[in-house]
This record gives structure tokens, C-alpha cells and sequence, in this order.
């Protein structure tokens, strides 16, 4: 996939912002689809294919954060918000429902198109032919070649586990560092790939979100632990 033409779905009501984000961005090269009910928004999402998504919060029909809730277990490409400036309950639920960046308005093109090809790129890795891409540990598989994660159960069956390219990235990210504490500020950075500021909690989140996935007790997580002012392990079992 080229990332400059990759298949966007804008969904903001603002007829000034939508226009000049549209033209900004189909100008760059991408497909950009620009819907600005919330509603007829998530029709599209169900009925077209998109590479990215991004969603203003305040809409009539459906608001972003109900859009995002709603489709994030179906839609694995990158999600992108865009909040009131300083607004850090919007940013908090942005990521807790699942998005995967936002963006404070007002929105600055150039930078919103920076964030979306640091997205993107992300997302392409999985194009790239792997060595070894089954990585199994205690009855957890990832599979870096065809993207999936499955987990064994006791009666020896493999349950396919959906998760979000995100959420993906960084499971694959712990797990090939099994056993080794990873500091949050690294993982950041290979994952968003920017430096990471000391205060953005959207890795924790994903994290919550990835231990509710693997059916790993929030209060005393088997697999990924938290290391309290550090970031995080993969525990392998001894
Ligand atoms: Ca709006």
C-alpha cells in the first residue's frame, strides 16, 4: 500500500474545517471520503473499505465517540479524533473507546497529515515479508505474516483473538521482548514512533484494552504486567 493513497474517511459536520481537511489532504494523493453525518458515516464504514478513519466528535445522527465504540472491534486500520483543544475528558474517551490518536482543534493540516502517515506506515509494516513469524508463548500465538493473534485453550482448540493494528503492533512489540521490562517511553516510541512526553496515557490504555482481550485479570495480570514507574513485561511462565 502507498500510504499517499490510501483510502480516507473524514467524517466532520463543519462545512469550513471538512472542506479545507478534504482538499488539503486529496491534494496530497489520498482518497479522501468526506461524510458529515455520524449516521450515514458508519454505513459507509460497514459498507465501504477505508484505511483510516478520521472522526470529529460532535455530529449529528452519531456522535465520534459512539462511532468509534461502535466499530473499533471491526475496523483494524488506524482511528484519528479530533477534539476541542485541552479537552482531556474528550481526549481520555477518545482513547479509551479505542482510537488511536487524536488531533486538537483547531486542526493544522500539516500536522494532522504528519500524524496520519506516521499511522499509516504503521499499518504497512504488515506487507513486509517476515523470517519466523509465529511467536508462541504459554498457549499465546502472534503471527506477524498474516496478523492474527490466537490463544489456545484447555481443550487444546485455538480461539482467534481480534485485536487492532495498534493494539497488534504493540502486543508483537512485548512479546519479542518476553520477560524483559520494556520502559514506556521505548515502547512509545517504537509504537506512535515520536518521543513520548511523559503524559499521553494511550499506551496504558491499549494495554488495558490488550489484557481485557487475552482474558488477563486487570487487578493481578498473568501476562503483561504493569512495572510500577517504568512501563511493562511480558511475563513467560517458569
Ligand atoms: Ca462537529
Amino acid at each position: 500500500m502507498i500510504v499517499e493513497s490510501s483510502r480516507l474517511l473524514l467524517v466532520e459536520d463543519d462545512l469550513t474545517l471538512g472542506k479545507m481537511v478534504d482538499d488539503f489532504l486529496t491534494g496530497h494523493g489520498f482518497r479522501v471520503r468526506w461524510e458529515s453525518n455520524g449516521l450515514r458515516a458508519l454505513g459507509l464504514i460497514d459498507s465501504e473499505t477505508f484505511d483510516l478513519l478520521i472522526l470529529d466528535i460532535g455530529l449529528p445522527g452519531m456522535d465520534g465517540i459512539q462511532i468509534c465504540r461502535s466499530v473499533r472491534d471491526r475496523f483494524a486500520g488506524p482511528i484519528i479524533m479530533l477534539t476541542a483543544r485541552g479537552d482531556e475528558i474528550d481526549e481520555v474517551v477518545c482513547l479509551e473507546v479505542g482510537a488511536d490518536d487524536y488531533i486538537a482543534k483547531p486542526v493544522r493540516p500539516r500536522a494532522l497529515l504528519a500524524r496520519l502517515k506516521v499511522h499509516l506506515r504503521r499499518g504497512d509494516s504488515q506487507d513486509l515479508p517476515t523470517e519466523s513469524s509465529k511467536l508462541e508463548i504459554d498457549g499465546l500465538i502472534i503471527d506477524s505474516t498474516s496478523r492474527t493473534v490466537r490463544q489456545k485453550t484447555e481443550s487444546g482448540d485455538e480461539n482467534i483473538l481480534s485485536v487492532t493494528t495498534a493494539e497488534f503492533d504493540l502486543l508483537l512489540f512485548l512479546m519479542q521482548r518476553a520477560g524483559e521490562v520494556v520502559g514506556r517511553n521505548e515502547i512509545y516510541e517504537q509504537i506512535q514512533g515520536i518521543a513520548y512526553d511523559g503524559v499521553d496515557r494511550s499506551i496504558d490504555l491499549r494495554v488495558s484494552r490488550l489484557r481485557k482481550k487475552l482474558g488477563d485479570d486487570p487487578g493481578s495480570p498473568k501476562r503483561i504486567k504493569s512495572v510500577r514507574g517504568v512501563g511493562y513485561i511480558f511475563a513467560v511462565e517458569s
